[in-house]
């Protein structure tokens, strides 16, 4: 039974901690046998939460750990922190952010403060979710199945999304609170299990919000536009704003963009009109939120 890990980062080294169901003696097991695996299962139950909960010392989390969940942390200046080996940018005040994956059921979180000699780990649970499936039919099929020249295309367009999300900018625009992007009926949700055509397809990872084609899209925080695309293939009309630390947003299908890369937004600035180009049955945006390349649920900071 695993209770946890911990990594002596400070070191370089991966130390891993492994808690094993204690052997008990013979003449314990013969004694008391029913009450020993009763103690021994509450025991075990109790360190179990405990080592779940409990964060390393110096940091604070402003939401609790679960699947799709942007995280906004706090430290002290000049602290280092880590999730999952990956090194976070920590700002002047001390603030971090980091992003859960969908199907992400631990993360190892490490912070250095200026005063420790080696960082502090701890071994996370992540709390799992419920994810609906979801139908969609009479998609163009060349959306649904792409021909080869289509994938190549569609490679294209996706490598420069990527480019846009690798970037890691000194802004704390990501810092809450956040307002929705266009108001309109939620007619897709994160995380659900698509069935396209008929055929299963990865899950959806965005909100969905439906409106008569031109409704108005603005910021839903401040950032700065670092991609702007006419017409992508699965996406049609695309922007990309990037919101400090690795955090970006997305707004795909638009009908129109109203927007340059490089611009800088505030809370409330046009972005563009919802539509339906690119893969989509019926006007909508399609509003998704990234921490780097991992893929988060909108309606969690815009409830
Ligand atoms: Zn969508």
């Amino acid at each position: 039974m695993t209770v946890g890990r911990v990594r002596a980062e400070a070191s370089g080294q991966v130390r891993t901690h492994e808690s094993h169901k204690a052997e008990p003696s013979r003449r314990y097991r013969v004694d008391l046998r029913g009450r020993c695996a009763l103690v021994l299962a509450l025991l075990f139950g109790m360190l179990t939460a405990a080592q779940s909960a409990t964060l390393p010392a110096g940091i604070t989390l402003d939401q609790p750990l679960r699947q799709g969940q942007l995280v906004v942390g706090h430290t002290e200046a000049g602290a280092r922190v880590s999730v999952d080996q990956r090194n976070l940018r920590v700002d002047a005040q001390g603030r971090f952010v980091f992003g859960l994956a969908r199907d992400q059921r631990r993360i190892s979180l490490c912070v250095r403060l200026a005063a420790d000699t080696r960082a502090r780990c701890a071994g996370l649970a992540v709390a799992a979710r419920d994810y609906a499936i979801e139908r969609v039919s009479g998609l163009p099929p060349a959306t649904v199945t792409p021909d080869p020249e289509e994938q190549a295309r569609i490679a294209r367009e996706n490598a420069l999304i990527a480019q846009a999300r690798e970037r890691d900018e000194p802004r704390s625009d990501f810092l809450l609170p956040w307002v929705r992007p266009a108001q309109g009926r939620i007619s897709g949700v994160y995380g659900s299990q698509r069935i396209l055509n008929g055929e299963p397809r990865s899950p959806h990872l965005g909100l969905d919000i439906a409106a008569p084609t031109g409704t108005q899209i603005r910021a839903p925080a401040p950032g700065v536009v670092t991609l702007v695309h006419p017409g992508m293939l699965l996406s049609g009309q695309t922007v990309i704003v990037d919101h400090g630390h690795g955090v970006n947003s997305v707004y795909i299908h638009m009908s129109r963009t109203d927007v340059q890369q490089g611009q800088v937004l505030k809370t409330g600035d046009p972005i563009g009109a919802i539509g339906m180009t690119g893969r989509a049955s019926g006007p909508h945006l399609h509003w998704g939120l990234n921490w780097f390349e991992v893929k988060l649920d909108p309606a969690l900071v815009a409830p």
